[in-house]
């Protein structure tokens, strides 16, 4: 190997190593913010050449400050999971394969990897037999993907071919959703040119209400509809009521989609798939490798039914594409040239197992349980969810010290818990989605908890 490439992956890999190392004990919030780590990476563009290895070197040091320890088993913002080693290591070999995805002929062994990792994403999470998947950069892209071959398969059905003749002048396509979806559904109905969805009251966790739903199907004239059901609320982790929601859908001639962003994996554990039980009749599935299943960044799995569907929204054509008769990964996703995202999902699946997947399911779900039993048990707290999965929602009196609360942690960094709002009250949030959150993690961030509250008391009184 040339002597150069060499000695950059040598400083890659042990910065990389350095920077796991530090994980345990270094606060979980940066330190530093962008413009400081810019100051220190230089804002001058060279005149000339960087040896690769100090350019590594440069980027390593000049960064640390300012890295988030999302890696850390005591990452609780947002929805955010860590990278297993083996999706992790798979994903540096990708990198180095440097093989584009998207051609069957040119890139066997990728293909080979993303056939199998289909055919276990399908198995694993217990979706209809033969379902293409897409593997695309993350959930948001995902819901794209399953909504735009909605849209061609509904707007089909009312003599309407969208690639040719597009949108306007079109039957148009009306889309209902719940009240508490994630924003990203808005985003990709955007993209689609769909305009905002029409949104459905409700539970007091989330979840979508059946009769709302099927009043407001009752209400259509029967044109082309698609309901897209939430499986995971970031807030409460509640599930939509898939069963009755896709009868009552499907009754209407409605395309169902089902984003299930972190929620989908509960498909994979005996103990979960009851949360989401039906989910399996809808017609398209999203989901992130990026999230529960501890892939590192970016992706995203989207599942269709109707391989034709997909194929029709995402196809294209080029007269100097070597096309083969078996399928080429770019028939399923929006990209053209792409990485083999498809060998850190194979290296975790093929590390984990069925068993070990359905273990890291119930165990995010355990310390998320876990999370709720020394949040209550804390003077003045309370939790808002019913925690039936990975989230908690939990409030520490007046907002206003909820909030404070929330940027005592922050401050303190044993561990990143997000702020948010939710039904009207300031909450703190904690998503358990690491793979390596261990029991001991928990218990430091309760005790952080526990002071940032009793100081956010005093400090109010
Ligand atoms: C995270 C999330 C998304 C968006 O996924 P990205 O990977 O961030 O694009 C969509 N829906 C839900 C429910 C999510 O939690």
């Amino acid at each position: 190997m040339h002597d150069e490439a060499a000695k950059a992956l040598e400083a890659a890999h042990q910065h990389a190593l350095t920077w796991l190392s530090s994980l345990q004990d270094r606060p979980v919030p940066p330190r530093e913010d962008a413009a400081q780590v810019a100051e220190r990476l230089g804002r001058e563009l060279p005149e000339g050449p960087t040896d690769p290895r100090d350019v590594l070197d440069l980027l390593a040091e000049a960064g640390e400050p300012g890295l988030a320890a999302i890696p850390s088993g005591r990452f609780f913002g947002f929805v955010m999971g860590g990278s297993h080693p083996a999706a992790l290591a798979a994903d540096w070999l990708t990198s180095a394969w440097d093989q584009n995805a998207g051609l069957r002929t040119v890139t066997p062994a990728a293909m080979a990897v993303e056939d199998v990792a289909e055919a276990w994403v399908v198995d694993l999470l217990g979706l209809p037999h033969g379902s293409p998947v897409g593997f695309v950069t993350g959930g948001t892209m995902a819901n794209f993907t399953g909504l735009a071959a909605g849209r061609g398969a509904v707007l089909d059905r009312a003599g309407w071919d969208v690639a040719t003749q597009g949108l306007a002048g079109s039957p148009g396509v009306r889309v209902l959703v719940g009240q508490e979806r994630h924003d990203s559904v808005d985003l990709v109905l955007r993209y689609l040119g769909l305009g905002a969805p029409e949104l459905v009251a409700v539970d007091d966790q989330g979840r979508l209400d059946i009769a709302a739903l099927s009043a407001a199907l009752e209400e259509g004239d029967g044109g082309p509809t698609m309901v897209v059901l939430q499986a995971g609320n970031i807030h409460s982790g509640a599930f939509d009521p898939m069963t009755e929601a896709i009868e009552v859908a499907h009754a209407h001639g409605a395309w169902v989609h089902v984003d299930g962003a972190f929620g989908l994996f509960a498909a994979a554990s005996p103990a979960y798939r009851p949360l989401i039980a039906g989910y399996e009749a809808a017609d398209s599935w999203a989901t992130d490798a990026h999230k529960t299943l501890n892939v590192p960044y970016d992706c995203g799995l989207v599942v269709v039914r109707d391989p034709a569907a997909l194929r029709a929204a995402m196809s294209m054509h080029g007269d100097y594409l070597i096309r083969d008769a078996a399928g080429d990964p770019f028939e399923k996703v929006p990209e053209l040239s792409r990485r083999n995202r498809a060998a850190p999902v194979w290296a975790v699946l093929r590390a984990l197992g069925r068993q070990g997947v359905a273990d890291l399911v119930d165990r995010l779900a355990a310390r998320a349980r876990a999370f709720a039993e020394g949040i209550a048990a804390i003077e003045g707290a309370e939790v808002l969810n019913d925690v039936v999965f990975t989230q908690v929602c939990a409030t520490f009196g007046e907002d206003a010290v909820t909030e404070d609360v929330v940027r005592r942690m922050l401050v303190d960094g044993t561990a990143w818990t997000t702020g948010s709002r939710w039904h009207g009250r300031a909450v703190l949030r904690v998503s358990v989605s690491n793979w390596s959150t261990t029991e001991e993690d928990v218990a430091r961030t309760l005790a952080a908890l526990r002071t940032a509250v009793a100081e956010a008391r005093a400090a109010a009184r």
